[in-house]
């Protein structure tokens, strides 16, 4: 479903941000990539969503080369690989409702769209009773289930959340973790970039450990629950 062959990022400032990287990785799994600050996380997921161009390399979302697509399909592409930002990204003057279906009317939906599809995203992530809050009532974790829902409402394929744990505490993290987890089991790929190692072991499946822009291990884990 997603494999980048070969892939190196050379920013302007000659930092090498991603060292030849062949990753491959498969429609239902679930993901988590870990490395420290500056391993090269966020920069995969820019490259994939063609937020940034490789310097070396292609990299292919379901056998079609990204760097081969025009503004019609980068559009389609962004729909079927929804990104759940560091920032969160939320628009802090509409409410939790709002900052849902404002992603539906950019591109255009119908009113009766935004009403079907909004309160089901919401409910995914459990804010259904937090609709009419403004995002500055919101606690860390409510915010960034928010971030989620936002990233849930055109029912991509994959989510891909870099650092969901943010600058949550334990419990939160282990709250939005158990979040990503009830998304995957509804079949949508997931895919995790943290820096926090306490991050995996509240997950399953698959770890990519990444350093200094190269993946340095890759293999799979049982679910190591931690309280
Ligand atoms: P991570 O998400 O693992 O913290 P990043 O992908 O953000 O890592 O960054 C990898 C490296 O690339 C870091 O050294 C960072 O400083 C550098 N970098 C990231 N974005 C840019 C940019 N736009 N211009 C120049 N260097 C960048």
């Amino acid at each position: 479903m997603i494999k980048f062959d070969q892939v190196s990022k050379l920013y302007p400032n000659s930092c090498l941000a991603l060292d030849n990287i062949t990753l491959e990785i498969k429609q239902g799994e679930f993901v988590t990539i870990v490395g420290k600050s500056g391993a090269g996380k966020t920069t995969l997921i820019k490259l994939l969503i063609r937020e940034e161009i490789p310097t070396e390399g292609q990299i292919y979302f379901d056998g079609q080369p990204v760097l081969d697509m025009n503004r019609r399909q980068i559009c389609q592409l962004r729909q079927r690989i929804g990104v759940v930002y560091q920032d969160y990204k939320l628009l802090p003057q509409q409410t939790v409702y709002g900052n849902v279906a404002y992603i539906l009317s950019v591109i255009g939906a119908s009113d009766a769209e935004i009403a079907r599809d909004v309160p089901r995203a919401l409910e995914i992530v459990g804010l259904s009773s937090k609709t009419d809050d403004f995002p500055s009532q919101l606690s860390g974790g409510e915010k960034q289930r928010l971030a989620i829902a936002r990233a849930l409402i055109h029912q991509p394929e994959v989510i891909m959340a870099d650092e969901p744990s943010g600058n949550l505490d334990p419990y939160n993290t282990w709250d939005i973790i158990e979040v990503l987890n009830k998304i995957h089991q509804m079949g949508t790929t997931v895919v995790i970039a943290t820096h926090d190692k306490d991050v995996i072991a509240q997950t399953e499946g698959r770890v990519v450990a990444m350093d200094e822009g190269r993946i340095i291990r890759d293999d799979y884990q049982t679910r190591n629950f931690v309280f």
